[in-house]
């Protein structure tokens, strides 16, 4: 038996389990190491890796061979720390957000998206009498963090700095990956040019995953991967590259008829046209299966299609299971709202949401299976 299991108890009486599959993770960043070449692959493990565990994901990332991390807050940096004692750990939301001395305790590198954050951390620096780690990031079209390029270039003149701060990266986020053509990605790559040339000898970097998929010029010398680790089609409107790491399979609760002319759930939004059998599971809008999903999405049993009818509830959901005999389906059986075929972008689109979300939604109540650990 799989020693990282949990209990066989504790999936009987989960209302769903969620199985997340490591080594399908680290065969992902291995596809986007070779990928990008000479450049090194970071690994991305923000909002808890995605949703999936950050405690999980970290090290089984490292264990492939990820030597660099980006986290979004301090405290999450502080626990890839815990968990790697080697790593490069880039905080993203900088050293303004968070306390500078918890930042240098654990060797966290602040990206530094504002001048004044420059001045903090320079500052931080001399009272403690050596130079520290940066990374600066520049805004080149996002307008979400970063600063200008104006900023950037007075930076790069202020001979001051260098004695407080090493700065060890210039990066910059685009706006549009994930859509190959879009023309504001050759336009933020020329923005980033002129950063990387008032920085000469540092490492840049440009691309998260989807911008990995923009080829070669996008890749400059380190490349900052998350939602495509975790199997989210990188290409918009492209076959995904990626493997499938995510299962959940939820409980059914109970299996019950209705008559044609009844409603089922909330609000009355479901008529039955005919006779139907409903199954309700053990899963809901409070396990991040989005109530947008309502009447749209579909759950699976062995290959069939079950629709969600009605409004999805905080811990239950109705699905309409007609289709299948009887006898096939029953309390306590498992049908996937995730699985190999039917992922996180099929589930978003059929909810109006973007794999990102869905991922970073999933419940904190499910009993939480890590395969090939
Ligand atoms: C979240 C994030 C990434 C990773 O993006 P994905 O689209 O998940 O690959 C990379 N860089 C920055 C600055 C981010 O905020």
């Amino acid at each position: 038996m799989d020693a990282s299991a949990p209990p066989a108890t504790a999936h009987r009486d989960a209302g769903a389990i969620l199985s997340v599959d490591l080594a399908a993770i680290q065969a992902n960043w291995r596809l986007l190491r070779d990928r990008v070449g000479r450049a090194e692959c970071a690994g991305v493990v923000k909002a808890d890796g995605y949703g999936l565990g950050i405690a999980q994901v970290a090290p089984a990332l490292a264990a492939a061979g990820c030597r660099v991390f980006f986290v979004a807050h301090a405290l999450e940096g502080v626990r890839v720390r815990a968990l790697l004692p080697q790593a490069e750990i880039f905080v993203l939301h900088g050293c303004m957000a968070s306390d500078p001395e918890v930042l240098e305790a654990h060797g966290l590198t602040p990206v530094l998206n504002a001048p004044g954050e420059v001045v903090a951390w320079a500052a931080h620096a001399r009272r403690m009498g050596r130079r520290l780690r940066a990374a600066l990031q520049v805004d080149t079209g996002m307008a979400r963090m970063g600063m200008t390029l104006a900023q950037a270039d007075a930076l790069a003149t202020d001979t001051g700095l260098p004695h407080a701060v090493d700065v060890c990266l210039v990066m910059s986020h685009l706006a549009c990956a994930e859509e190959q053509d879009h023309s504001f990605n050759a336009q933020q790559r020329e923005a980033f040019e002129r950063v990387r040339r008032r920085w000469p000898g540092v490492r840049a970097s440009l691309a998260n995953s989807s911008g990995i998929f923009l080829g070669p010029d996008y890749h400059y010398d380190l490349v900052r991967p998350g939602a495509a680790l975790y199997g989210v089609a990188p290409v918009a409107g492209a076959p995904n590259p990626m493997l499938p790491v995510v299962r959940l399979q939820a409980r059914v609760i109970q299996v019950h008829g209705v008559a044609a002319g009844q409603t089922v759930g909330y609000g009355r939004t479901w008529t039955a046209t005919q006779p139907t059998r409903i199954a309700t599971i053990s899963v809901g809008y409070a396990d991040g299966l989005p109530r947008s999903a309502s009447s749209r999405a579909c759950a699976w049993f062995e290959g069939v299609p079950l629709p969600v009818v009605g409004r999805v509830s905080m811990d239950s959901t109705t699905l309409d299971v007609s289709q299948l005999a009887p006898d096939r389906l029953h309390a306590g059986s498992l049908v996937d709202l995730l699985d190999a075929q039917h992922g996180v972008d099929a589930l978003a689109a059929e909810s109006g949401t973007i794999g990102y979300e869905i991922l970073t939604s999933l419940g904190r109540r499910y009993a939480r299976n890590y395969l090939g650990a």
